[in-house]
């Protein structure tokens, strides 16, 4: 079976999080987002290397977060600096690759409390076969397409509609390929470059504890999660 890596981003500047710093280095009941994501990887047995992309001016905290995260001896971890996208952010976790991972795990930092579950599903997905595997949740509010002037544009069919989260999961070589031909497109997620190749992409459920945690609200919400969380 091939060797799992997974690419942590947290390279991105938490603007709409107001708090100064790094979104990654927020703390959350105490912790850094960083070392929660980091803390929960290193609990994913099939995962034997983590490349952090953290922000370039920030390496020495992102450093002290790794540190802060109990990682076991077997895990390998490495700190790259990113892009200003976070696309750019992960082509710089990849580039970072050794040779032998042939499953990628492109992870959001902010997701911090995505659970060692959602990882296994994913790696389980990609290993039976799938080259590009994403969480899903059903959408609950009505989305609707809006054009620069507020007018509605369009209201699509909510039931086939999913919020998607990370990690998302890749044969490495098709990940490799999906980076090179879209190089500096601005997307949001990885999957959408796979899409863009013309690969199927295969969508498992979510989990609404992979919640990506970008507003102030978010961390309120967060923390109540945490302290309701089974041990
Ligand atoms: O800002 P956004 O919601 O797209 O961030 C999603 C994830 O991507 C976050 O974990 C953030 O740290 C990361 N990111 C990055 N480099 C950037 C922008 C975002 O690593 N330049």
């Amino acid at each position: 079976m091939g060797s799992v890596a997974v690419v942590l981003v947290a390279a991105g500047s938490g603007t709409r999080m107001g708090t100064g710093l790094p979104k990654a280095l927020v703390l959350l009941a105490g912790q850094p987002l960083l070392t929660r994501a980091l803390a929960t990887v290193a609990r994913c047995p099939d995962v034997s290397l983590v490349v952090i992309v953290a922000p370039p001016s920030r390496l020495d905290e992102a450093g002290a977060a790794v540190s802060g995260a109990q990682v076991p001896a077997g895990l390998e971890v490495l700190v790259v600096p990113g892009g200003t996208s976070r696309g750019d952010s992960v082509a710089a976790g990849l580039a970072a690759l050794p040779r032998q991972a042939s499953i990628v795990l492109v992870h959001d930092a902010a997701r911090a409390l995505a659970p060692v579950s959602l990882f296994a599903s994913v790696i389980e997905a990609v290993r039976a076969g799938h080259s590009a595997v994403i969480p899903g949740l059903p959408v609950v509010d009505t989305i609707k397409e809006v054009d620069a002037a507020g007018h509605v544009v369009s209201t699509p069919d909510r039931s086939s509609l999913r919020a998607i989260q990370t990690p998302q999961g890749f044969d490495r070589e098709v990940l490799r390929r999906a980076h090179e031909s879209s190089a500096g497109a601005l997307v949001t997620d990885d999957a959408a470059l796979v899409e863009r190749m013309g690969i199927g992409v295969h969508v498992i459920a979510g989990d609404p504890l992979a919640l990506k945690i970008t507003t102030r609200e978010d961390l309120v919400l967060a923390e109540t999660m945490l302290e309701r969380r089974p041990a």
